[in-house]
C-alpha cells in the first residue's frame, strides 16, 4: 500500500515513474480471498475510520458504495478470564471507559481495579514529557488490572507486541495527545466526538480490502507498473540513482524505497549504511492466522459480538480470534461462520514459524473449550506473516528522526512503509503519499 499510494501521488503530479513489485502481486500484506464461499482476509481486515486517509483514498476511487461497515448491532468484544468468556464492558475505547455503569457491572474486573480505573480523571498530567511504553501509560493512568486483564491484550494485541516495549507515542499518538489537552483519558473519550450507534470505527469493501488495491492499480499507467520484479541493489548514480533487476539496471532521478525495514536494509547497506544500522533496530515479529469455516450449528457460542481477547497471563498460543462472519457482511455462505484465529507475536517468539497442522492444531484447540467448537471446520487455512508486524518501541520517534536527517543528505533518495513513520493501512496509505509527493516535489 505504502508503493501504490506513492506511485498514486506520481501519478496525480503527471510524473513518470515505474512501480517495481518484487512478488507476482499488487497489495503486500492485503490479500482478500474468496474460496469455497467464504470471503476472508489473510491480513489486514479493516480500515479504522477515525484515521481519514484511507477512508479518503476509497472516496477518491470511486468505492464509496462499496463500503461495508462492520456490524453495528453485535459489537461485544469478549475478553477471556480463567478460561470464561467476559464481554468487555459497552463504552469501552482503547481500553478506556467511557461510561462508568457497564464497567462496575463487569465480572471481568475486581472491585479494586473498578476502584482504580475510577480514579483515571484524578491521575495527574505525566511531568517531563518523552516517551513511555504503552505497559506504563496505560498502568499509571488506569492501574496494573486494567492493563493486566484488558490493555495489554487489547493494545499490544493490534501490533503483535509486548506493551512493555511499545512506544505509546509511537502506537497509540491520539492517548497521548489526550492527556496532554483534557489531562484524562476518560475526560476526553467523554468529550469527544459522540459515535452515533449506527457508526462504526471500522469499515471493509463489499469483495474484501484488496478491491482498494485492485481499484488503485487501474488508476495508475499500466506501462509503469512491474510485477515479479525484485529489486537487487541500489547505487547513486551520476544523475540519481542506479536499481538494478536481475540482470537489468535503471538509471532513475529519484528512488521511492517503499518496502519494509527488513528488506529495505539489504538494498541500504552499501549506499545508506548509517540509515541500514537504524532500521536494522527496528524488530519485526512473525504472526499467523488461522482462518476457519463452520456450519453454524457446529459452533455453540452465539458469536454475537467481533471476537475474542487472550490476555497472555492464560499461558495460551492464541492471542485473540475474530467472529469475522458477525464482523462484516458476507463474509460467510449462508447457515456457516467463518473466525480469524491469530497465533505468535512478540510473546510467542517462533511460534507463528510452526508447521501449518501444528498451527491449525493449536487454534482447534484452545477455540473449542471458549466456543463450543464440534467437529471439524469445513474451511481451515493457515496464513503465515514472518516478520510482518514492525515493533514501534519505546524512543521510535527519535530513530525516524535520525532517519530523515540522513535522508536528506542523500538526494533523491525517500523511504516509506510498514515500520517506519506509519503503522496500519490508513497511517501507510498517507505516509506513502506524503512520501511520492515529495518525490514528485524532488525531480520537479
Ligand atoms: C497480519 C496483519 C494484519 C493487519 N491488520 C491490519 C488491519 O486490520 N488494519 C490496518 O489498518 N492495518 C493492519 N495491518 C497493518 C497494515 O497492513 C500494514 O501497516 C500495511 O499494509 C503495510 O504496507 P506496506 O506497503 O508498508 O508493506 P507491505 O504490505 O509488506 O508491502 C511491501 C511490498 O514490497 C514488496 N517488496 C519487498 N522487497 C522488495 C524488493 N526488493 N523489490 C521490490 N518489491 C519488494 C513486497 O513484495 C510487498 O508487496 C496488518 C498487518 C498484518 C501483517
Amino acid at each position: 500500500m505504502a508503493g501504490l499510494a506513492a506511485a498514486y501521488a506520481l501519478a496525480r503530479r503527471g510524473r513518470p515513474f515505474l512501480l517495481l513489485e518484487a512478488s507476482d502481486r499488487w497489495g503486500g500484506v492485503v490479500r482478500s480471498l474468496r474460496e469455497d464461499g467464504f470471503l476472508f482476509e489473510a491480513g489486514p481486515d479493516a480500515l479504522l475510520t477515525t484515521k481519514p486517509d484511507a477512508i479518503a483514498l476509497v472516496r477518491e476511487l470511486g468505492l464509496e458504495s462499496r463500503v461495508v461497515p462492520t456490524n453495528t448491532e453485535l459489537r461485544t468484544v469478549y475478553v477471556v478470564k480463567g478460561g470464561r468468556l467476559y464481554p468487555m464492558p459497552e463504552g469501552m475505547v482503547l481500553g478506556v471507559p467511557s461510561r462508568w455503569g457497564p464497567v462496575f457491572r463487569s465480572g471481568l474486573f475486581s472491585l479494586g481495579g473498578k476502584l482504580r480505573m475510577a480514579l483515571e480523571p484524578l491521575v495527574p498530567r505525566r511531568a517531563g514529557g518523552g516517551d513511555e511504553s504503552i505497559a506504563a501509560f496505560v498502568r499509571r493512568r488506569l492501574g496494573r488490572e486494567a492493563w493486566g486483564r484488558l490493555g495489554d491484550a487489547l493494545l499490544g494485541g493490534i501490533h503483535a507486541g509486548d506493551t512493555e516495549r511499545l512506544s505509546i507515542q509511537a502506537t497509540f499518538p491520539r492517548l497521548v495527545e489526550m492527556e496532554a489537552k483534557h489531562g484524562s483519558l476518560v475526560r476526553g473519550f467523554r468529550r469527544g466526538p459522540k459515535g452515533s450507534a449506527e457508526s462504526s470505527a471500522f469499515v471493509s469493501l463489499r469483495d474484501g480490502l484488496t478491491e482498494m488495491v485492485e481499484a488503485l492499480v487501474t488508476r495508475l499507467p499500466r506501462h509503469a507498473l512491474r510485477t515479479s520484479a525484485p529489486v537487487d541493489a541500489l547505487a547513486p548514480a551520476a544523475d540519481g540513482w542506479s536499481v538494478r533487476v536481475g540482470a537489468e539496471t535503471i538509471e532513475a532521478r529519484a528512488v521511492v524505497l517503499a518496502v519494509p525495514a527488513p528488506q529495505a536494509i539489504p538494498l541500504l547497506r552499501a549506499c545508506a549504511p548509517a540509515v541500514a544500522d537504524e532500521l536494522a533496530a527496528i524488530r519485526f515479529v512473525s504472526t499467523a492466522i488461522v482462518l476457519l469455516g463452520y456450519a453454524r450449528g457446529d459452533v455453540a457460542h452465539a458469536l454475537d459480538g467481533y471476537g475474542l481477547l487472550v490476555p497472555r497471563t492464560g499461558g495460551q498460543h492464541t492471542t485473540a480470534a475474530s467472529f469475522f462472519s458477525t464482523k462484516f457482511p458476507g463474509r460467510a455462505p449462508d447457515g456457516f461462520a467463518s473466525l480469524r484465529v491469530f497465533l505468535g507475536g512478540d510473546h510467542d517468539p517462533g511460534f507463528a514459524e510452526g508447521d501449518d497442522a501444528s498451527l491449525l492444531d493449536t487454534a482447534l484447540r484452545e477455540m473449542t473449550p471458549l466456543l463450543g467448537l464440534r467437529g471439524q471446520p469445513v474451511y481451515a487455512r493457515v496464513c503465515r506473516w514472518p516478520r510482518a508486524r514492525p515493533q514501534m518501541e519505546v524512543g521510535h520517534g527519535e530513530r525516524v528522526a535520525r532517519v530523515d536527517a540522513m535522508l536528506g543528505r542523500l538526494p533523491g533518495l525517500f523511504l516509506t512503509g510498514a515500520g517506519l513513520r506509519a503503522t496500519g493501512l490508513s497511517d501507510t496509505i498517507a505516509d506513502g503519499t506524503a512520501t511520492g509527493e515529495a518525490a514528485a516535489g524532488y525531480v520537479s
